[in-house]
């Protein structure tokens, strides 16, 4: 059963041989005599329950096919440690399950927790595909062929140093208030 604390556990691909239907948990090979899961069967998974999508169905977070139970635990920690990005906030809490829940239909790596964080802070909806400021301004900055080695270096120490720490909650209303990449090499040209 996958709950608030969520579960790591270990699953196999092994099938009834009469009904051809998954054994599933009721695989005789995943536990040993002792009890303890079969290093020898089986692949690692861990399952978390998620808060309900916002038309109140319930799903859980789970993911199968590990290789090891320190991925399964690394797994299982980091879809906790975004759903307490949301501090109990409700709303905010349906759409960091609704980003997890997309990444592992789509088995795509967990959305990565700093990222989750910054996009909660600038209140943009965190489900948006919004690249970091981070992210945007690099590609901005490979998207400019013409640049000599030493003006590329210049802007990256501006960037690295100004930019990115200093913009990060402002950087999308700048966005929004449409101004261009263009304008931020206008004021990286700036001594
Ligand atoms: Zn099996």
């Amino acid at each position: 059963m996958a709950s608030r604390e969520g579960s790591t556990f270990k699953r196999c691909g092994c099938r009834d041989e009469a009904t051809g239907r998954a054994l599933g948990v009721r695989c005789p090979q995943l536990k040993r005599r002792g009890g303890g899961w079969n290093p020898a069967h089986g692949a690692w998974a861990f399952q978390y329950e998620l808060p309900r999508t916002a038309d109140g169905k319930r799903r859980q977070a789970r993911r199968v096919g590990l290789g090891t139970y320190a991925e399964a635990v690394e797994g299982l920690d980091q879809v906790k440690a975004l759903m307490g990005l949301a501090q109990g906030d409700e709303e905010v809490g349906v759409q960091v399950a609704d980003l997890i829940q997309t990444a592992l239909a789509q088995r795509r790596p967990l959305p990565d927790v700093e990222e989750v964080r910054k996009r909660i802070g600038t209140g943009v909806d965190v489900r948006a595909q919004v690249p970091t400021v981070e992210a945007w301004l690099k590609e901005w900055l490979e998207g400019k062929l013409d640049l000599a080695e030493g003006t590329r270096a210049s802007y990256a120490g501006h960037i690295n140093k100004y930019l990115v720490p200093h913009l990060g909650t402002v950087f999308w209303k700048w966005e929004r208030s449409r101004v261009r990449p263009g304008r931020l090499g206008e004021r990286a040209r700036t001594p």
